[in-house]
C-alpha cells in the first residue's frame, strides 16, 4: 500500500482546507477489496501499519495534537479502527454469498437471485406501472374483474403483510402473511405483491388489477434488472399468468387516501403482524439488518479494546464507552479547543512537562497541583468565576464523575463545551503570537509573575510555553511552529510569522 502517497494526498486535502468530510473518502480507498485480504488484518504487523495510517488521519480529522493516542483520536474523529472495518467488510461479503455468520445466529441473509432464476430475455414480460393519485383516478380504474389490494406493516417490532381481494363491491377473500421480526416493511410489501401474483395464477378469472401503496416495492418488481429474490419470483408468477391468458395491471395508490380496499389491506397487515401465530412465510434477513448486527459486534469489540488499553485516559473521563462516544461525537463540532479539552494535549503544564517542554507540571494557582486539563476545567480557582456561571446554568456542580452524563445531554454538553472553549481560548488563544511579537525572546521570571495579577500571569506563562515548546496543533488553521523547536523564540521565526501569517504547513511525523 502506498502509504507515503496516501499521506501526501491527505496533507494536501487538509492544507487546502477542503471540508473534513472529504477525508472520509480515504477510508474506502484503503478498504478496497478488503474482503480478499481480511485474514491478513489479524496479523499484529499489519494491524500496527493500519493503525499508524489511521492514527495520523484521525488526529487530523479531530484537530488534535499529533501526540494524541490512537484510541483517543479514533473516538474523537468518530471513525472505527481500520482492522475492525476490514473484518466488517469481509463478514458482510461472505454473508451476502450465503456463508454462515456466528453473529447472525440461525438467520439466513437475503441473497440476490442468481442469473439462472431469471427468465430468458425473450420470455421477459414488460410490466407497466401506473400511479393513481386520488380517489377520482381510482374510480376510473375500478372496472377490473378482480382487484387485489396489498400492504405490509411493521408495528411493535413485528412485521406482517396482507392481501384483500375484491370482486365487484365486496371483499371476496383475505390472506394474511407473517414475516420474521428482523424483516423490513419493504420486504413485507414485496412478499404481499408476490403472493398476489401467485393468487392470480391460482384463480379462474381473467382480468386482474393489483393495488399497492409502496412505490419502492412496485418499482423493484417492474424493473427487469432487479435481482431481489421476491421481485424475480413475482415476475416469474406474472409470466406464468400471461401464459394462462390472464391480464394483470399494476397500480400505485396513495396510502391513507380513504380507499376502502387499501384501508382494509392496511388493517389486515397490522393484524397479521400483531396476532398471527405461525411459522413466518418469509424469514430472510435483509442486508441492512446484517449490517446492523455486524456493526454492533464491531462496536462491542471496540469497546473492549478501548477500555482494556491504558491510553486515552482524559478522553475516558468524558466518554468511558467507545460506542457511546461514537454516537455522540458526530453531534459535536470538533474544533482544536474541543480536541484539547477532550484529550488534555494542549498548552497545559502537565502535558508540556510530560513531553519535556517545561520543567514543572505545576499550575500557577498552586505549586503542588499539576495543571492538567481536568484541573483547569474542573478545579482551578483562576477560572472560578466562569465555572460558577456554568454551574448556575447547568443547575449542578461540575464534577469529573458527572462529565459522561453531561456529554449525553445536548443542552448541558453545549454549555460545557462553550465554557471549555472559552477557557482554552482565553488561556492559550490566538493572541499568543501578538504577545510574542511584543516581547521577542522574553522569558517569564518569578519576579514577573509576582508583579502581575494572577490571571494575566497565568495566561502569559501558558502562552510563553506554547511559543517556546514548538508544539503544534495539527488543525489546518494554526500557523507554523518554530522550525528548530528549540526552547527559545528566535526573532527570525517571529518575522516569518509576521510575513506569512496564514501559511498552512501540515505536520509530518
Ligand atoms: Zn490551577
Amino acid at each position: 500500500m502506498a502509504v507515503g502517497k496516501f499521506h501526501e494526498i491527505l496533507d494536501k486535502i487538509i492544507s487546502d482546507n477542503v471540508p473534513v468530510k472529504v477525508v472520509r473518502v480515504v477510508e474506502p480507498v484503503i478498504l478496497y477489496a478488503s474482503s480478499a485480504w481480511a485474514p491478513a488484518a489479524n496479523k499484529l504487523g499489519v494491524r500496527k501499519r493500519l493503525s499508524a495510517v489511521q492514527r495520523s488521519f484521525a488526529q487530523k480529522l479531530c484537530r488534535a495534537y499529533r501526540t494524541v493516542s490512537l484510541n483517543s483520536a479514533l473516538v474523537l474523529a468518530g471513525v472505527l479502527p481500520l482492522d475492525l472495518r476490514v473484518r466488517e467488510m469481509a463478514s458482510l461479503y461472505v454473508a451476502k454469498r450465503g456463508a454462515h455468520l456466528p453473529v447472525l445466529g440461525d438467520r439466513d441473509i437475503e441473497r440476490v437471485a442468481s442469473a439462472l432464476e431469471r427468465p430468458h430475455p425473450a420470455e421477459q414480460v414488460g410490466i407497466e406501472l401506473r400511479s393513481l393519485v386520488d380517489e377520482e383516478q381510482y374510480l376510473e380504474h375500478r372496472g377490473y374483474e378482480v382487484r387485489i389490494f396489498t400492504d405490509g406493516s411493521r408495528i411493535e417490532g413485528k412485521v406482517g403483510a396482507a392481501l384483500s381481494i375484491w370482486i365487484g363491491e365486496a371483499e371476496a377473500k383475505t390472506l394474511k402473511l407473517a414475516l420474521s421480526p428482523h424483516c423490513t416493511v419493504y420486504q413485507a410489501e414485496l412478499l404481499a405483491l408476490c403472493e398476489a401474483a401467485n393468487e392470480i395464477s391460482r384463480r379462474k378469472e381473467n382480468v386482474f388489477a393489483i393495488f399497492s401503496d409502496s412505490m419502492a416495492a412496485l418499482q423493484t418488481v417492474a424493473d427487469p434488472d432487479s435481482l431481489h429474490v421476491l421481485a424475480v419470483r413475482m415476475r416469474g408468477a406474472l409470466s406464468h399468468c400471461k401464459t394462462q391468458g390472464k391480464s394483470v395491471s399494476l397500480f400505485w395508490i396513495k396510502a391513507h387516501a380513504g380507499l376502502e380496499g387499501n384501508q382494509r389491506a392496511d388493517a389486515l397487515a397490522k393484524a397479521a403482524a400483531l396476532r398471527l401465530k405461525k411459522k413466518p412465510n418469509y424469514d430472510r434477513c435483509p442486508v441492512s439488518f446484517a449490517k446492523h448486527v455486524i456493526r454492533m459486534d464491531t462496536l462491542g469489540e471496540w469497546d473492549r479494546r478501548y477500555s482494556a488499553e491504558q491510553t486515552a485516559s482524559v478522553t475516558k473521563l468524558y466518554f468511558p464507552i467507545a460506542s457511546e462516544a461514537y454516537r455522540i461525537i458526530r453531534k459535536i463540532e470538533m474544533t482544536k479547543e474541543v480536541a484539547q479539552a477532550f484529550t488534555g494535549h494542549g498548552g497545559f503544564s502537565e502535558y508540556l512537562a510530560r513531553f519535556k517542554c517545561k520543567e514543572s507540571p505545576a499550575c500557577i494557582c498552586d505549586p503542588y497541583v499539576d495543571e492538567s486539563v481536568a484541573h483547569v476545567l474542573l478545579e482551578c480557582p483562576v477560572f472560578g468565576s466562569a465555572r460558577f456561571d456554568l454551574e448556575i446554568e447547568l443547575g449542578q456542580r461540575l464534577d469529573a464523575r458527572e462529565l459522561p452524563n453531561l456529554m449525553q445531554k445536548t443542552c448541558a454538553r453545549n454549555l460545557f463545551l462553550k465554557y471549555a472553549i472559552k477557557i482554552i481560548k482565553e488561556a492559550y488563544g490566538s493572541t499568543s503570537a501578538s504577545w510574542m511579537r511584543q516581547y521577542p525572546g522574553a522569558r517569564l521570571t518569578d519576579y514577573d509573575v509576582a508583579g502581575m495579577t494572577i490571571v494575566i500571569a497565568f495566561i502569559k506563562a501558558a502562552r510563553l510555553e506554547i511559543a517556546q515548546s514548538g508544539f503544534r496543533c495539527t488543525a489546518p488553521e494554526i500557523g507554523p511552529a518554530p522550525s528548530n523547536s528549540a526552547l527559545t523564540v528566535s526573532s527570525a521565526t517571529i518575522e516569518l510569522q509576521q510575513a506569512i501569517p496564514t501559511i498552512n504547513q501540515p505536520t509530518n511525523d
